[in-house]
């Protein structure tokens, strides 16, 4: 058996980037930049107008006001997409909409509210302006030449408008591991079947499908092995072309569990079994080439104790970025019983008084008992050798939900 620690370093030293893909620019939220975006144009591209209303020549119109305007007569209308080759002269102006290239010779933009039109082809004018007011200027947004997005940036959603406005159609980023998840257990059974004696409900693969979706990777629901050395080998086979594949149950030392010979027989090779800790004790992790292998226990929450603590930070260097978990400090509220030797990590409820924050568990610690962890907001991180805690102790907790954090910290997430 080894430390968390030492599985966790493993499994990092078995995960490499992927390869590079050139992915069209739209959907590439999600994805990690693996080149810098310098961008070829500036942005916006040529000086424009940021209201409907008239381009001025701000000299000509500095003493209007409601009672005294001021009356310029109108040389030409120009629209967004088109341009406007009058030069805007003394006491003349081009009336001009929103987006609309700025006509030479105006060096402001009046608002049409505080003008009026008048039939003889001229306007008034009721309000100053300053010199460049409402103007928006070639490369006030990006300058031709400037780096926009570096190598190594998760783009965001806002990114994609970046790189469209800029003509980037595509980027190369690095690829996205494509993710398997198969479940063993003779007990389960589909969500839409009917109870019948003995059986289960399979929730491992939705709840791990959901994870991988949440992390923003495709996974691959491969169904169920049976509890047979040929039905797992069989399932097995079929997730051999994913980059990263997840088995649930069939890792602890019962008759019927044949994840980890099956995993040998494929050519797996395991680089550990069994971790010092508690939910997740039974794990199991081997490589093929770059592939990478976790045999998760089937108890719902050690299997998804084991992906939070394990997967993510592997599938986050593949798609070549770094993880690290957040991690507070927090009052327990209560006495916690433990005796040394495991590693804990107890699902927990965050709560923040005057003192900072505290937590205390959600109940019922069985890793049987997935409602539980729906109820956390965090793991309570125990060390293999402490024992008890005390109530008001300070301890390490791995926080889940990072959006219930910060609703404690009184930011808002919206
Ligand atoms: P195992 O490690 O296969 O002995 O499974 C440990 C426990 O987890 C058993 O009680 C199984 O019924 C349960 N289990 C295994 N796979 C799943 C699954 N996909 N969904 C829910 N529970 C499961
Ligand atoms: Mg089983």
């Amino acid at each position: 058996m080894i430390s968390v620690d030492e599985a966790r370093s493993i499994i990092l030293q078995s995960a490499a980037v992927l390869s590079l893909v050139k992915h069209a620019s739209a959907e590439a939220a999600g994805f990690v930049l693996a080149e810098d975006i310098v961008s070829t144009e500036a942005i916006p591209p040529f000086d424009n107008s940021a209201m409907d209303g008239y381009a001025v020549r701000s000299e000509d119109v500095q003493n209007a006001s409601h009672d005294q305007p001021v009356i310029l007569k109108v040389i030409d209308e120009v629209q967004a997409g088109t341009t406007s080759h009058h030069t805007v002269g003394s006491n003349e102006a081009v009336q001009i909409m929103t987006g609309a290239p700025l006509p030479p010779g105006a060096d402001a933009v009046v608002m049409v509210e505080h003008t009026e039109k008048l039939d003889s082809g001229s306007v008034k004018v009721f309000l100053s302006v300053a010199k460049h007011e409402h103007c928006r200027f070639a490369g006030d947004d990006i300058q031709k030449g400037q780096l926009v997005f570096e190598k190594g940036r998760r783009l965001k959603s806002y990114d994609t408008g970046v790189l469209a406005s800029i003509g980037r159609k595509e980027v190369m980023v690095w690829r996205k591991p494509r993710v398997a998840i198969v479940s063993t257990g003779n007990e389960l059974i589909g969500v839409d079947e009917p109870l019948t004696s003995g059986k289960i409900r399979s929730s491992n693969n939705v709840a791990l499908q959901s994870l991988l979706l949440h992390h923003g990777v495709i996974p691959f629901d491969l169904g169920i092995a049976r509890d047979t050395p040929e039905d797992t080998e069989r399932q097995l086979t079929r997730a051999i072309e994913y980059d990263v594949i997840l088995t649930s149950g069939g890792v602890s030392m019962g008759e019927y569990d044949f994840v980890r010979e099956t995993f040998q027989r494929l050519g797996i090779e395991i680089k550990f079994w069994k971790v010092r800790q508690k939910p997740g004790k039974p794990l199991v992790f081997g490589t093929k080439g770059s592939q990478l292998f976790f045999g998760l226990p089937g108890n719902p929450v050690s299997s998804i104790v084991c992906f939070e603590l394990y997967v993510v930070p592997a599938l986050y260097k593949m798609m070549g970025l770094n993880y690290s978990p957040l991690i507070i400090h927090a009052r327990c509220k209560h006495g916690i019983n433990k005796k040394p030797g495991l590693r804990h990590f107890l699902r927990a409820k965050i709560s923040k008084s005057e003192k900072g924050f505290e937590v205390e568990l959600t109940g019922n610690q069985s890793s049987g008992v997935l409602s539980s962890l729906s109820y956390a907001d965090g793991l309570i991180d125990l060390a293999e050798s402490r024992d008890n805690v005390n109530e008001g102790e300070t301890v390490e907790v791995v926080v889940l939900d990072k959006e219930k954090l910060l609703k404690l910290m009184s930011l808002s997430t919206d």
